[in-house]
């Protein structure tokens, strides 16, 4: 059988697994383009061409515009193992969009794994839905486990219309990740989290939030240092040393396996995760 049409199983996801990204890849769709959080790290950009982060994507595409690019692409590629959605945004703040993209995809690529990258603030109310549409790794991210520092990073959250700030706005968004994570484990899915490391937020809070991934039975943590973005709040936050995310890594890694090879990929990135970006990104399609 050609390469392109075979089933892919759950070990070759590049992301989750580092032997699998020696020759496998992934596809991110920027159909997200709306936020439903403000990290006080986070500028996101949709006309970039130059700068590799998340939330930089060359341009935020339609649901039938991603399977044009999807499909252009796969006809030339057959090392792509995952079609993913990372924003630019959070993929669930606007959930029709990323569903009609995610159900589309899978009917025309059944044999691809689907993954979704979310703050999971919405996420309880879509587990069920996303597993129906093929989706079988999830990542969550997560900042803190504790409210009072979760107050330092999340400026505000959005729910229903209603805006939350301080105190309040991270118990809400921790409370549905937890709720979340624990569904998802539920449905069987393979679930990791990211964490952002900011130094002098969240350090020395790495353990606890390793700890309580580890108790909702998360299968992976994924540490990324913070990459500064002038014009946010956290743009004077230094960027953490390599030596400190090694020891960080290290100090966690006997609670939950950790993700040493994560390449922090634009929202439209396409290809082997060590492929130059973003002269191959979908947007650009
Ligand atoms: Fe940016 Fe993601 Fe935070 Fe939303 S959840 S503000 S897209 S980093
Ligand atoms: Fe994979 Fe990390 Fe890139 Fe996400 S940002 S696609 S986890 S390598």
């Amino acid at each position: 059988m050609n390469k392109a049409h075979e089933k892919r199983s759950l070990d070759q996801h590049p992301c989750f697994h580092r032997s699998a990204s020696q020759h496998w890849g992934r596809i991110h769709l920027p159909v997200a383009p709306n936020c439903n959080i403000q990290c006080n790290f986070c500028n996101r950009r949709y006309d970039c061409v130059n700068e590799s982060r998340p939330g930089v994507t060359s341009r935020v595409l339609t649901p039938p515009q991603a399977l044009t690019a999807l499909s252009r692409y796969l006809e030339w590629r057959s090392d792509i193992a995952v079609i993913g959605i990372a924003g630019p945004g959070d993929p669930l703040c606007d959930s029709e969009r990323t569903l009609e993209t995610l159900r589309a995809v899978h009917a025309v690529y059944p044999e691809h794994l689907l993954c979704l990258s979310t703050n999971g603030l919405n996420l309880p109310g879509h587990i069920d839905e996303l597993a129906d549409a093929g989706v079988s790794h999830v990542t969550v991210t997560v900042n803190a486990v504790d409210p009072c520092i979760g107050q330092r990073i999340y400026a505000s959250v959005t729910v229903d219309h209603q805006t939350y700030q301080g105190h309040e706005a991270a118990k809400i968004l921790l409370e549905r990740q937890e709720e979340a994570v624990i569904g998802l484990k539920k449905r069987g899915l393979t679930v990791k989290i990211n964490t952002v490391i900011l130094p002098g937020i969240n350090t020395k809070h790495v353990l606890a939030i390793a700890r309580k991934a580890a108790e909702w039975g998360v299968d992976a943590m994924n540490c990324i240092p913070l990459i500064p973005v002038s014009g946010t709040p956290f743009m004077d936050i230094r960027t953490p040393s390599d030596c400190e995310m090694a020891a960080i890594r290290k100090s966690v890694s006997g609670h939950i396996p950790q993700i040493y090879h994560c390449r922090r990929c634009r929202a439209d990135a396409v290809g082997l995760l060590g492929a130059v970006e973003p002269v191959g990104a979908v947007s650009a399609l």
